[in-house]
């Protein structure tokens, strides 16, 4: 039997819950014990499902912290170390990278790689957010006064009063709806600078599943960290 944390409460009906990589089981007060592991079993081919997810996810976040992977558009490239190339650049299947920046052996620490990744992402990422926030601006029929690239602690992105908006570099790792989300919200901001109803209102209009996408960017937090 799957070990999970129990919550019970005043609720109807069990469900199960995967956060981070931990999973809740939610009861009402007087299910039996035998009752809510019968229904954690029937659920466990999904459970399996999302924890096997969780666990690609965090290795895959290792290998980026470990430099020997780049997370590009939500996509994992592995790194190539080459002869061939005298600067990063980006393959189909891989990133090319020259191989004087190769940490030589197991011990050697990687700050050079490490930096001149993080460089050449926040590159990529000065053009590709740009380009998109211009692209969504018209698509939405919402404009913006100016254009800044942040390297925010723990946000995605803001807009101040004046209509300027910044955007985290890091957003370049995440998959493309999801930086739009960010955009289409900071564009929104230029409207409304709170969080009203109304504020959310035209978002939705924009982006119907805001709420579900905005979930997600969630989970995605623990790319703000990398690169640091
Ligand atoms: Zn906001």
């Amino acid at each position: 039997m799957r070990g999970y944390e129990l919550q019970r409460s005043k609720r109807k009906t069990v469900s199960v819950i995967i956060r981070d990589g931990a999973l809740t089981v939610r009861a009402p007060l007087k299910t039996p014990r035998a009752a809510i592991d019968k229904f954690v079993e029937s659920k466990e081919a999904w459970i399996a499902d999302k924890l096997a997810r969780h666990a690609e996810t965090a290795l895959a976040l290792k290998d980026v912290a470990d430099c020997k992977a780049v997370l590009l558009y939500g996509g994992t490239y592995p790194i190539a170390f080459s002869d061939a190339v005298k600067k990063i650049e980006l393959r189909p299947e891989s990133l090319a990278v020259p191989f004087k920046l190769a940490a030589n052996g197991k011990n050697s620490d990687n700050a050079a790689l490490k930096r001149a990744l993080g460089r050449w992402l926040k590159n990529t990422a000065a053009a590709e957010l740009s380009r998109r926030l211009d692209d969504v601006s018209v698509r939405c029929a919402i404009p913006y006064a100016g254009f800044k690239l942040t390297n925010a602690k723990t946000k995605w992105g803001s807009c101040d009063n004046k209509g300027v908006i910044r955007l985290n570099w890091r957003l370049i790792m995440t998959e493309p709806f999801l930086t739009d989300y960010v955009i289409i919200h900071e564009l929104c901001h230029t409207l409304y600078h709170n969080h009203s109803s109304k504020f959310w209102a035209e978002v939705a209009k924009l982006i119907p599943n805001y709420k579900s996408v905005r979930s997600l960017l969630k989970r995605r937090s623990a790319i703000t960290m990398l690169y640091r």
